[in-house]
């Protein structure tokens, strides 16, 4: 039997304008794996247990970035900007291109209202194949 084909099958159209609204806004989770954590201390040239101190939550057994308690922003932005951009973590990477935003048109509309970039008037078409290779 051949497989229904994805709503968003002809694409979606998305470009990041850099506006760092994904970055805060509301109380959330950055996952960081071990390997995720590593690279990012490496980056900020510390030791992998001083990054987890100053940086780092745990929750339940998995870790999280800090985020600022007063606004929620990511405690890696300054302005509208990551200041580990080239080490972020994958969630960060993919955004928008996560099972959740995409699990309907209705998700991609509300994720639209979070990420001006989504449905942009000069965004780019992204094919399926380019979303499918990054989507988790
Ligand atoms: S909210 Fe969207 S457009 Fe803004 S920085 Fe994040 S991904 Fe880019
Ligand atoms: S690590 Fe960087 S890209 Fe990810 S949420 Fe924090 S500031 Fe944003």
């Amino acid at each position: 039997m051949e497989k229904t084909p994805v709503w968003y099958h002809k694409g979606l159209s998305f470009k990041c304008t850099g506006c760092g609204q994904c970055c805060t806004g509301s109380p959330g989770y950055v996952w960081v794996s071990e390997e995720e954590m590593q690279t990012i201390a490496d980056h900020l040239q510390l030791s992998l247990e001083s990054f987890r101190k100053k940086y780092v939550r745990q929750v339940g057994e998995r870790f999280a970035l800090l985020e600022r308690p007063k606004n929620y922003d990511c405690v890696f932005l300054e302005g509208n900007k990551c200041q580990i951009y080239s080490a972020r973590p994958k969630q960060c990477k993919t955004f928008p291109w996560w099972k959740e935003n995409v699990s309907s048109s209705k998700a991609w509309e509300e994720a639209a209202k979070r990420c001006e970039g989504i449905n942009h008037p000069e965004a780019p078409l992204i094919s399926l194949k380019e979303i499918e290779k990054d989507l988790h």
